[in-house]
């Protein structure tokens, strides 16, 4: 038997050693998933038996090796939610649960059964939050990989989400012009940035999650006219981008014609994170 505390601090000195974030975080999230508990209950725990320790032991290696925490426990957390991923479909970020309470106050705000269509959907993170939240939303995800579409399958059964296996540049043709709310967190991280992506993103998160030409524009410039194509006049986008395209993210709506009120926001850590447009009735004058 080995006490709690000297393998957690075994561990987290390990994990601070492979240059890991949040080193004790990790560890002790690892030992409560070993042991099927939450984090907090671990301080009801003295010693571990040798078979516990082994698997712990394991998962701090492939952690070390900066395969992600949430592959290892199979979990992310998201708003309310626990999503399901692994290999081939990209983690939720804290970041991207302020960008879906943006969408998801909007709709509520709105009353009545509105829609709304989440593009590039992923793990399906952004549709089950808006879904668990503003019940009364009818809400469609749109994913075109295979990979994601299986672990997008698997968070959203049960759920009333639509799943919809498709390219979002020509999803839901049937939906033209009658969305309300057109949310999205596409991929758009430049490629001169390569460079300084951590290795848990770069190496195990989908190629086609995060990467989108060389200004990571194209996918942006795919959703604006995506919910330009979907939403009813006067219908709101949400889209996230990244922290260098404050200024380049919201000019692909204001140039693009159609767009009235773009605005960008912030996330939690104050960095510029999404723009927020509604879709004019007609095409405006440059
Ligand atoms: N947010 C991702 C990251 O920080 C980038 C890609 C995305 O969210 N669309 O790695």
């Amino acid at each position: 038997m080995t006490t709690v505390r000297a393998l957690v601090k075994r561990a987290a000195d390990e994990l601070a050693d492979a240059g890991v974030a949040s080193p004790r975080h990790d560890a002790e999230e690892l030992l409560a998933h070993v042991l099927g508990l939450t984090r907090g209950a671990l301080v009801g725990v003295d010693e571990v038996s040798e078979e516990h320790r082994r698997r712990f032991v394991e998962l701090v290696e492939r952690r070390a090796a900066r395969v992600p925490l949430q592959h290892l426990t199979g979990r992310a957390p998201f708003r309310y939610l626990e999503l399901a991923v692994g290999p081939g479909v990209f983690v939720p970020r804290p970041e991207t649960e302020v960008v879906a309470g943006y969408a998801i106050d909007a709709l509520r705000a709105m009353g009545g059964t509105p829609v709304a269509v989440d593009l590039c959907a992923g793990s399906g993170a952004i549709a089950l939050a808006i879904a668990t939240e503003v019940p009364n939303a009818r809400v469609y995800a749109v994913e075109l990989d295979p990979d994601a579409c299986a672990w997008a399958e698997r968070n959203l059964a049960g759920s009333s989400v639509t799943l919809v296996r498709e390219d979002a540049a020509v999803a839901l043709p049937e939906l033209d012009g009658t969305v309300d709310v057109v949310v999205s967190n596409p991929p758009y991280i430049p490629m001169d940035a390569y460079d300084s992506v951590e290795p848990e993103v770069r190496d195990h998160d989908p190629a086609a999650a995060l990467w989108s030409g060389s200004d990571g524009l194209d996918a942006v410039r795919m959703v604006e006219r995506t919910a330009r194509r979907l939403l009813r006049p006067g219908g709101l986008v949400v889209v996230e981008h990244a922290d260098v395209q404050g200024e380049s993210a919201p000019a692909v709506f204001a140039s693009a014609g159609w767009w009235l009120t773009v605005r960008d926001h912030p996330d939690l850590a104050g960095r510029p994170r999404f723009v927020t447009a509604r879709r004019s009735p007609r095409r405006l004058a440059s």
